[in-house]
C-alpha cells in the first residue's frame, strides 16, 4: 500500500491527518503501507527517524500495519512505475521482503533511580509504596527556534503542544499571532532555541518526589511500610524505565503494594487550559484495580486544607488520548499493582523548547507533593494492603485504555 503526499502548503495537514487514515479498518490487512513523503519531512525530522528509537511502539495501536515513510522515488521502485501519472488504487509488482530492525547500543546510558525509605514497622517494612516520576524528556531540536515566537504561535494555533495537530494559521490567528509576538517583543528580543528542557515534563514530578523524600526521611517514626522511590528513565521512548524496572524490580514485585506517579504536575492554571485553576488534578488508573486505594487518595485529598478536584475524564475506557496507557503508572498497573497517574494537564509547551521553569506553578505544585505524601502515609500504615478487586492479568498483554 503506498500512500503520496502532495507537495504545497498543505502537505503539514495532511501528514499530521495521517495516523488516523493509516488505522483505517479498511487497511488491516495490508502487509506494509509506505507513505512518500520523506522528502516532506525537514532535516531535523528526517535525523530523528534515522537516530531510531529504543521501543517499537506496539503498545498503543498493537494491530497496526508497519508504515515506512520513503522518497517518491522508492515509492516508485515499489510500484514499478513513476508514481506521476499513476491513479489511486492502481496495483503495482508483487513484492516479497521481511519488515526488520537493527539493535544498537544508545551512546548514553540512561538509568532509572532507586531509593528506599525504611518503615518502622518490622512485619509491614518489607512492604512498599513506589512513588514515581520519570526524569528524561525529548531531546533537543538541530534548528533552534525564537522561544516567543513559537509560543505566540503554539497558544494560537496548538493549546496543548505536540498534542495538537501542526497546521498554518488562518489569516485571523494570523493577525492574533502578530498582535501577541509584537507584545513579546517588547519585553524580550529573540532568543533562538533548540532544548527542550521539560520543565513540567517532568522536571516537576521529578522535584516533586525529591521534596518528598527530603520531608519523609524526617518522619520515619511515622511510617510503618517502607516507601519506594523511583526516578524513571525512558519514558518518552514509550515507558522503557518503568518497563524495565518492573520487569526487574529491585524488591521482591508483589511486596510493592501501591504506586504512586507524577507526570506534568506543574501547569493546570486558568492560562494553561480551559478547565484549569489551582484546584485542577488529573487522576487515572486510581481505582482500576483496587476500589480502596482509589479511596485512600480521595480520603488524603479530602485532608487537604484545599482539596483538588479530581477529573477522572481521562481515566474513561476507550478515551482517544489513551493516557491510561501513556504513563508509567501503567507498568505497575499490569502487574496488578494499584497504581495511579498524577497530572495538571497539558498546555502549549508540551513537548516543546518553551516547556521552562519560568511557567510553573510553584505553589500548586507543592499542594501535588503534599496530597501524594499524604496519600502514601495513608497507603503505608494502613493495617492491610489495598486490596484487589479483579483477578492479575497478563502483563505482558497489550494495555487498553
Ligand atoms: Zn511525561
Amino acid at each position: 500500500m503506498i500512500f503520496t503526499v502532495a507537495p504545497g502548503p498543505n502537505a503539514q495537514r495532511s501528514l499530521g491527518a495521517l495516523g488516523a487514515l493509516l488505522r483505517n479498518p479498511r487497511f488491516a490487512g495490508a502487509g506494509l503501507i509506505a507513505v512518500a513523503a520523506l522528502d516532506l519531512l525537514g532535516p531535523e525530522r528526517v535525523a530523528t527517524l534515522n537516530a531510531g528509537r529504543l521501543t517499537v511502539d506496539t503498545m498503543m495501536y498493537p494491530s497496526a500495519v508497519p508504515t515506512v515513510i520513503v522518497t517518491p522515488e522508492a515509492a516508485a521502485a515499489l510500484l514499478g512505475r513513476p508514481l506521476e501519472g499513476a491513479a489511486p488504487g492502481v496495483a503495482g509488482r508483487p513484492l516479497d521482503g521481511t519488515i526488520g530492525f537493527v539493535r544498537v547500543p544508545v551512546e548514553y546510558a540512561a538509568r532509572n533511580v532507586v531509593a528506599v525509605l525504611r518503615g518502622s514497622d518490622p512485619k509491614l517494612r518489607q512492604q512498599y509504596v513506589a512513588l514515581t516520576a520519570h526524569n528524561d524528556h525529548v531531546g533537543f531540536d538541530r534548528a533552534p527556534v525564537d522561544h516567543d515566537s513559537l509560543r505566540a504561535y503554539d497558544r494560537v494555533v496548538r493549546p496543548m503542544g505536540a498534542d495538537s495537530p501542526l497546521r498554518p494559521a488562518t489569516a485571523d490567528e494570523a493577525v492574533r499571532i502578530r498582535r501577541d509576538l509584537d507584545s513579546l517583543r517588547k519585553r524580550n528580543p529573540a532568543r533562538p532555541d533548540s532544548i527542550r528542557n521539560g520543565a513540567d515534563d517532568d522536571g516537576s514530578g521529578t522535584v516533586s518526589i525529591l521534596e518528598i523524600a527530603e520531608r519523609m526521611a524526617g518522619e520515619r517514626s511515622k511510617l510503618r511500610r517502607s516507601i519506594l522511590f523511583v526516578s524513571h528513565t525512558g519514558e518518552e521512548n514509550g515507558l522503557v524505565g518503568s518497563g524495565w524496572f518492573t520487569d526487574h524490580p529491585t524488591v521482591p514485585r508483589d511486596s510493592i503494594v501501591a504506586e504512586i506517579d507524577q507526570d506534568m504536575v506543574g501547569r493546570g492554571t486558568a492560562d494553561d487550559l480551559p478547565e484549569g485553576g489551582p484546584t485542577y488534578l488529573e487522576v487515572i488508573g486510581a481505582k482500576r484495580l483496587s476500589r480502596e486505594f482509589g479511596e485512600q487518595l480521595e480520603a488524603a485529598n479530602a485532608a487537604q486544607p484545599v482539596p483538588f478536584v479530581f477529573n477522572y475524564a481521562y481515566d474513561a475506557p476507550n478515551h482517544p488520548l489513551q493516557y491510561y496507557c501513556r504513563a508509567d503508572h501503567y507498568n505497575y498497573a499490569r502487574y496488578g499493582i494499584p497504581s495511579v497517574s498524577l497530572s495538571r494537564g497539558e498546555h502549549l509547551d508540551y513537548h516543546q523548547v518553551t516547556d521552562e521553569p519560568q511557567y510553573i506553578d510553584y505553589d500548586n505544585l507543592a499542594r501535588v507533593a503534599r496530597l501524594v505524601r499524604e496519600a502514601a502515609l495513608r497507603v503505608g500504615n494502613a493495617e492491610h494492603r489495598p486490596a484487589l478487586d479483579r483477578p492479575k492479568g497478563d502483563p505482558q498483554a497489550p494495555c487498553v485504555q
